[in-house]
């Protein structure tokens, strides 16, 4: 957000506290190129209480398979005593919240196949056009996490990411740092307010993915995301683009992150984005090279 003056968005960096952009920062190093199961553990652990699990975990039942056959197929030689089927094993796979992404509480961080996706926070904005002309220029479809409240004033904006074959995703009304500690009321007006002015200048577009305003994800905004039938939407590469390193930075931290599937987080609003910008420049066609990149898909 552009409205945070220079010195408390260093003073935000140096603490390592929320600011708009700077909030990013908390979960958002760019995490070493290893699977993502590991973020997802202690979150889910405290999820694991309380919440409604409204899809049941297939993966928790599939993780006992393994333990089915040995079980019982090795004669009893083992003077340790009767085995007992190996429950404890296997948390890794338990999924809560009704979503089944690795990253926190289950928001997903890859796109479930060879294919990256760029996704693009906190527009529309002044730069949402120059980052859709280098789209367009490279022929790359991307994922657009757009502020409720920016989106009646930047109707044209929305109406050509959706044109140019792009997808849309809810980032909350007014970009609430704290939204996890909010009422579940004021957590479904944030959500649904933003899906409303979506929908007022797009009807009927679909908007399949919610992201957390500097991924401070709760296992109450998961569940109303996947109530609202939102896929909440965490990220594996995340240059810190926000905080202007340069664009040589974010164009050496996204390409020597990126893999296969990755799920990629950038910034086309929030203040500004000139670096972002011209390391577009040289990122589309380096990934274009390498990956195909998708908009998320809706269907
Ligand atoms: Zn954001």
């Amino acid at each position: 957000m552009t409205r945070r003056p220079a010195i408390l968005v260093l003073a935000a960096l140096t603490l390592g506290l929320a600011g708009c952009t700077a909030a990013h920062a908390g979960t958002g190093k760019p995490p070493k190129p290893k699977p993502p199961v590991v973020a997802a553990a202690p979150s889910q652990a405290a999820d694991d209480d309380g919440q409604p699990d409204p899809a049941p975990s297939s993966a928790a039942s599939s993780g006992a398979s393994p333990a089915g056959s040995p079980a019982g197929s090795q004669a009893p030689s083992d003077p340790a005593g009767p085995k007992v089927p190996d429950r404890a094993g296997k948390p890794v796979s338990h999924v809560t919240g009704g979503a089944s992404g690795h990253g926190p509480f289950g928001s997903i961080t890859t796109t479930g196949t060879a294919a990256v996706a760029l996704t693009f926070d906190d527009g529309p904005g002044p730069y949402t056009g120059q980052v859709l002309d280098l789209l367009a220029q490279y022929h790359v479809k991307a994922t657009f996490c757009v502020i409720g409240r920016q989106v009646a004033a930047n109707a044209d904006l929305i109406k050509r990411i959706v044109a140019e074959g792009h997808t849309l995703c809810d980032h909350t009304w007014d970009h609430d740092l704290n939204l996890r500690k909010r009422s579940d009321d004021q957590i479904r007006a944030e959500l649904q307010k933003t899906l409303d002015a979506i929908h007022a200048v797009v009807p009927g577009v679909p908007v399949k993915y919610f992201r957390e305003p500097g991924g401070n994800w709760g296992a109450n905004t998961v569940a109303m995301a996947t109530s609202l039938g939102m896929t909440p939407l965490h990220w594996a590469v995340d240059p810190t683009d926000w905080a202007r390193p340069g664009a040589q930075a974010i164009i050496n931290r996204v390409l020597s992150h990126t893999g296969p599937g990755s799920i990629v987080l950038v910034h086309d609003g929030g203040g500004d984005r000139s670096g972002t910008v011209a390391a577009l420049r040289t990122i589309l066609p380096n990934l274009t090279s390498r990956f195909t990149l998708i908009a998320l898909p809706t269907t």
